[in-house]
């Protein structure tokens, strides 16, 4: 499902914040036993109607000690059109139209991102008139909103979700979405230039307003793709620090978007925090995962090279064991050609099925040879379960009591799932539901 993200832009002491908390259903947190992204709470997950979004935090940016204002706000404002599929440009309607105003709504308009200006603090609809002179700033209607108070804040929203309609068209859906997520240099675009210049390869170029110019379509023998290169963006930008802690949402969005997530890495250089913590993400969100080790090229080889290798990656990527691996080069082509038979391979895993009596079998013999644990006097019982969706694949287990299923019993569960089914290259998910 496609997550679009929305930045609020603004003049200090506008109401940014306060707008922000209203909007946010939830400030990120990410549960402590798997890594994390990030602590900064510089995004928050929001919806509105069918549609969710990631809003950002361009507000967090810390002014430096020789910014004046004006400076600051154009970081934010270039942060925003950076990384934003939807700008909310919000000003002060009591303190009416600003020569900064001017200034960032000029940028904002050059930016062709879609705009929505929103004039907060119009605590009283007799007030309303005050928003008209906004109209000056040449960035369509401006609607009046008061943070405050909560109002207007659906008219807003509308406005917001009305540019999220061309971001996914149905025909889409046939497609399997694949982000390739690693840091600068690794050889994403690399990897996926190879891909797309691959013979019997169809490339499509794709339009739309809200997309980003780093997705591509393709279609070959093994299905139909698309393939996203989430460095894209930073690279271009003229706020390199700011972008790459705010890229860090771009990916988490792509990765929240797609089916299949390639994490690359650089034989030389192996793995660091940031991909545990971006790998971790999608780890979290049971999405279908491989690993990619590329520049296979420049390391010097012997038969015991690779496994050695595998086993150092394993161990720092140990809670996604399912993951598949592969060695490649981008640049002589060595193994390219397996990269999306294996994306595919992961993808049908994710998409998998399982009866629900072969699925009870393996249950009721995963009883037998393990007892559940008790909880007091009583034994935890497990009756039966069912699968009850894909993409990826969720199972339900009805029980006697949810408190008696143990960490440890459920990564048992798990393992036996796993063991009986193929489930290489994606995450699964269950859930237990008492049944008296
Ligand atoms: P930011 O600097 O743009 O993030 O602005 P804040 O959210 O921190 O708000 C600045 C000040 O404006 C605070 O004192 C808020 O309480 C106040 N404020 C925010 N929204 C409203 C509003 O809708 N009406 C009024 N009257 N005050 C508001
Ligand atoms: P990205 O930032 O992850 O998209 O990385 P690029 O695709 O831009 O590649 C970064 C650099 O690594 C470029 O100079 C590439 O030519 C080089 N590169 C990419 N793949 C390989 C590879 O398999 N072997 C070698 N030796 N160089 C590579």
């Amino acid at each position: 499902m496609a997550k679009p993200i929305v930045a609020i832009v603004g003049r200090p002491n506008v109401g940014k914040s306060t707008l922000f908390n209203k909007l946010a259903g939830h400030r990120i947190a990410i549960v402590d036993d798997t890594p994390g992204v990030t602590r900064d709470r510089i995004y928050a997950d929001a919806d509105w109607l069918q549609y969710e979004f990631k809003l950002i935090d361009t507000g967090g940016i810390e002014p430096k000690s020789d910014d004046i204002i004006l400076a600051q706000m154009k970081r934010q404002a270039q942060v925003a059109i950076d990384t934003a599929d939807v700008i909310i440009f919000l000003v002060d309607g009591k303190q009416g139209l600003t020569d900064s105003d001017n200034e960032v709504a000029t940028m904002l308009r050059v930016s062709n991102k879609p705009i929505v200006l929103a004039v907060n603090k119009v605590d009283n609809m007799k007030d309303e008139a005050n928003a008209y002179e906004f109209y000056n700033l040449g960035i369509g209607d401006p609607i009046a909103i008061s943070s405050g108070q909560g109002l207007g804040l659906g008219d807003l929203l509308d406005e917001v979700v009305k540019h999220f309609k061309d971001y996914e068209t149905e025909e889409e859906d046939e497609y399997i979405r694949v982000a390739f997520v690693g840091r600068p240099n690794v050889g994403k675009s690399s990897l996926i230039n190879k891909l797309l210049g691959e013979e019997r390869s169809i490339v499509t170029d794709i339009a739309g307003t809200t997309r980003d110019a780093i997705d591509s379509m393709l279609e070959t023998e093994e299905g139909k793709f698309i393939l996203v290169d989430t460095a894209g963006l930073r690279r271009k930008s003229k706020v390199k620090e700011e972008i790459e802690r705010y890229s860090v949402v771009r990916t988490l969005a792509a990765i929240e978007r797609s089916d299949v997530v390639v994490l690359m890495v650089d034989a030389q250089e192996g793995i660091a925090d940031q991909d545990e913590k971006i790998i971790g993400y999608a780890h979290d969100m049971r999405k279908a995962i491989m690993v990619i080790v590329n520049k296979w090229d420049l390391i010097e080889k012997d038969d015991k090279t690779m496994n050695k290798y595998l086993d150092e990656l394993k161990l720092s990527l140990k809670f996604m064991q399912y993951a598949p691996y592969l060695f490649i080069s981008a640049l002589t082509g060595q193994r390219t050609h397996k990269v999306l038979s294996m994306i595919k391979g992961c993808y049908d895993n994710y998409n998998k099925k399982i009866g629900t009596g072969v699925l009870n079998d393996v249950i009721g013999k995963a009883l037998l040879q393990k007892e559940p644990p008790m909880i007091g006097t009583k034994r935890l019982k497990v009756y039966y379960g069912t699968q009850t969706g894909v993409k990826p694949p969720t199972f339900v287990f009805f029980i006697n009591d949810t408190t008696a299923m143990h960490f440890s019993y459920s990564r048992y569960i798990e393992n036996q799932l796993r063991d009986a089914f193929d489930f290489t290259g994606t995450g699964i998910k269950i859930e237990y539901r008492e049944r008296k």
